[in-house]
């Protein structure tokens, strides 16, 4: 790889996420401590949501909010294809079924119709994603929840910061599950965070997310009496630590300065793109704002001599890095095999799969390389239209 080579994602790490870390480490506090409920504090006060719930990733989240809806074997959850397999992982850890859902053309958030048509009896969540950070219809979404009883988990692992008719997301649903995996938004390497406005949905998350102990390490080792605690459920080894809260600390001061500078780079990508025949952009709706963590292409490969995978390689010899999201969870051999899914119930998904690629999008992103990813882009489309 060339040193000018455009990588697809750079975490963007300053001195003060290095003086965090460093202040840290020199504290002698390694795991779940201060830094972690500073962390979860300043978190809230940024969501304005009621509880936040820190974890070590999405998927640990994602589990112990259905574990604390009381999801059971046999039961179904709806998730969108278009994602990233945690999603649908989760509700397998409980033996449920995972119901996969076709995605809206122009958005590629889960399409409300079709979540109308796969509700059923056994129906108990549903976990619409908001696709590149855009939310989804969340009003019709909640609507359709209440009317039959289901609960709502919004995986908003893209979705940091991002707001839906004036709200943010963390505060519309009976859940809401963060990421800050390294290429995400925040990024920590690991981590995750649950946010709920329901008490009870918050102690039985952070009970569950360390052994099911009735006292948090942290509270352990400054009670007075503190060696003492009780297991009061078989739980998990799931919490959030002193190191990767100090990352997120200092991520999370500059988290809509990120946000502010994704959409400048947004914005010069749609006024070269917008126009091209030879591609298509994902439309965002006018009463929500994206925190906008992917730029998706959707390219018309049936104007092209090559195809999507070749495509890539052809921007990688232009020394631009890209990556593709997603391969719909439908097509991965395990939810195919073992839900038996038929690529017809998902028209929607299979035609954008084959078209999909993200551009670099990230604050440090120099105007240079904006201009060569924007030109790599059109000269492909030159060399090979049939
Ligand atoms: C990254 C991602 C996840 C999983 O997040 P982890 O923190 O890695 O567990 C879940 N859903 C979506 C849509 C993602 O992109």
């Amino acid at each position: 790889m060339s040193e000018n080579f455009i990588q697809f994602h750079r975490p963007h790490i300053t001195e003060d996420e290095i003086n965090e870390v460093v202040d840290t480490v020199r504290s002698g506090w390694l795991s779940m401590g201060p830094k972690v409920l500073k962390f979860e504090d300043e978190f809230k006060d940024l969501i304005r949501c009621k509880n936040a719930v820190s974890v070590n990733s999405w998927t640990a989240a994602g589990h112990l909010a259905l574990e604390a809806l009381g999801l059971k074997a046999g039961d179904e959850v709806i998730v969108p294809t278009m994602t990233f397999s945690a999603t649908a992982e989760i509700a397998c850890y409980f033996n449920a079924i995972p119901r996969f859902v076709d995605v809206e053309k122009d958005t590629l958030n889960i399409s409300v119709k079709e979540i109308e048509k796969a509700i059923n009896p056994k129906t108990k969540v549903i976990i619409p994603v908001h696709y590149g950070g855009q939310p989804c219809d969340m009003d019709e979404i909640n609507q359709l929840a209440k009317l039959h009883n289901i609960k709502v988990i919004e995986d908003a692992a893209h979705a940091l910061p991002a707001t839906y008719k004036g709200k943010k997301v963390g505060t519309i649903s009976d859940i809401t599950c963060f990421s800050f995996y390294a290429t995400k938004t925040l990024a920590t390497g690991e981590g995750g965070m649950l946010c709920t406005e329901d008490d009870e949905i918050a102690e039985r998350t952070k009970l569950m997310r360390m052994h099911g102990m009735n006292k948090d390490a942290w509270k352990r080792y400054t009670d007075a009496c503190s060696w003492y605690y009780e297991v009061v459920a078989p739980g998990y080894k799931y919490n959030f630590t002193d190191i990767q809260a100090s990352l997120g600390l200092a991520q999370l001061r500059k988290v809509d300065w990120m946000r502010e500078e994704r959409a400048k780079i947004a914005k010069i990508y749609d006024e070269h793109f917008m126009k091209s025949e030879y591609l298509k952009v994902i439309t965002i709706k006018e009463d929500r704002e994206t925190a906008w963590h992917l730029y998706p292409i959707k390219i018309e490969h049936e104007l092209l001599t090559i195809n999507r995978n070749q495509f890539i390689e052809e921007l990688k010899a232009r020394g631009v890095g890209v990556g593709v999201h997603f391969m719909p969870v439908h097509q991965h051999i395990y939810y195919k095999d073992t839900f038996n899914l038929n690529p017809k119930d998902f028209p929607v998904a299979e035609d954008a799969f084959p078209r999909l690629i993200s551009l670099p999008l990230y604050p440090g992103l120099t105007s240079e390389e904006i201009f060569k990813v924007i030109d790599a882009v059109f000269d492909i489309f030159k060399t090979f239209k049939k």
